[in-house]
């Protein structure tokens, strides 16, 4: 009776995602800081209150002119961790039912990626997405022992920078000489799942043995931005889980995926003052970034050919975004007036990946400026 209500839900819950589509798109507005220094200034972001667009609009101003963008969800600067994680707890909950779900951070440096992603770990009130989703996971984990269920579940941790990829639990310091000796190939194996080669994959049994491995990990990325002259906001972080389950009884088996990913800054170059190695990592980064936005726009529409192949993080998360994988983007938005314009920016690839799936007929031309074009409802 369990399994047939089960598989009931499961039902419904793929029916309500049919209408839907397997993509979401949130965007989420920090608060104002201090550095910020917007006294005087007129405001950057506001949001509609009208009936509609209540919790989905946001809107914002640039040369006196009002560009209104909406969203499956948008929270604003008050919104607090819990709420953010409220919304998304389902979709991390569908991993324990066998599904591949990515949930990407994406904006600016500065924008609350990392925030939105990891929080403050240790506090109560301010721990992020990541940590959140963890505690979950165990603690169902718990429940549906009691129901047969048997678990197993798998970390690994990886930075991709200027299209490397990095092992962030690797207990070689970056940069010795056996890391060195190390391939971190992305390999795509018979069941048309992908791993990395040589990458550190550790089974682990509580969210607490995870924040352990996370401790490890950003202390191997801030190694790695003294030795390697890199700051962490230029590359993508991909937190990946692992669930393998059993039902001991009904011998039923699901294997989920849950990738957590808090991507590099956004910025484009100009505001950067790109050369050299700098130039050459802005040009990584937007390659990936805009190679994200195709594959997703890509899946949506359909089409033939989707082009995985294009940067590293697509190839690696391949199995996890197409077929009935899921995904959200959660874009961050600074409200400060001097990051007007890569807020735009933001919001408009935020909304080409949003466009999409809301069953947008085939279409000639994907250009980002029609999109917004239809987006926009002021
Ligand atoms: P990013 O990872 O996109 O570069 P961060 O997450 O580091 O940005 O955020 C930049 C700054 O803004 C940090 O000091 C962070 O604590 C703060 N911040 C971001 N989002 C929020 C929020 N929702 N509430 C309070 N502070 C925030
Ligand atoms: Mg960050």
């Amino acid at each position: 009776k369990l399994i047939e209500g089960e598989s009931l839900r499961k039902k419904l819950h793929n029916t309500i995602l049919e209408l839907k589509g397997n993509i979401r798109v949130f965007c989420r507005v920090r608060p104002l800081l201090f550095d910020d220094a917007a006294e005087n200034e007129p405001k950057t972001v506001s949001f509609p209150t009208t009936t509609e667009n209540i919790g989905r609009g946001v809107e914002v101003f640039q040369h006196g002119q009002k560009h209104s963008f909406m969203f499956d969800k948008v929270f604003v600067p008050e919104s607090s961790q819990v709420e953010v994680f409220v919304e998304v707890s389902q979709l991390v909950q569908s991993a324990m039912d066998g599904y591949k779900v990515c949930i990407f951070a994406y904006g600016q440096t500065g924008s609350g990626k990392t925030h939105t992603m990891m929080g403050t770990p240790g506090s109560f009130d301010d721990k992020g997405l990541i940590p959140r989703s963890l505690e979950q996971i165990f603690e169902s984990r718990q429940t549906l022992q009691n129901q047969g269920w048997k678990y197993e579940m798998q970390v690994s941790m990886l930075e991709i920078y200027n299209e490397t990829i990095r092992d962030l639990l690797t207990i070689n310091r970056p940069g010795s000489t056996e890391s060195g000796t190390k391939q971190y190939a992305i390999k795509h194996d018979a069941n048309g799942n992908t791993y990395v080669s040589d990458l550190t994959v550790v089974d682990v049994r509580s969210s607490r043995e995870v924040s352990f491995l996370l401790n490890r990990a950003a202390q191997s990325r801030s190694v790695g931005k003294t030795q390697m002259n890199e700051q962490s906001s230029r590359s993508h972080f991909v937190f990946t889980l692992r669930i393998t389950g059993v039902n001991e009884s009904t011998e039923q088996q699901v294997q989920g995926v849950l990738n957590l990913i808090d991507l590099a800054g956004s910025e484009r170059l100009s505001k950067s003052g790109s050369t050299g190695d700098r130039l050459k990592e802005t040009q990584a980064i937007n390659k990936s970034l805009s190679s994200l936005s195709d594959v997703i726009f890509a899946l949506a529409k359909k089409e033939d050919h989707v082009p995985f192949r294009n940067s590293k993080l697509t190839y690696l998360l391949q199995p996890c975004l197409g077929g009935d994988s899921k995904t959200l983007m959660v874009v961050n938005v600074s409200p400060a007036p001097s990051s007007v314009n890569e807020s735009l920016c933001s919001l408009r690839f935020a909304a080409r990946v949003n466009a999409c799936e809301i069953g947008t007929p085939r279409r000639q031309t994907s250009s980002v400026k029609q999109l917004d074009a239809r987006f926009s409802y002021g």
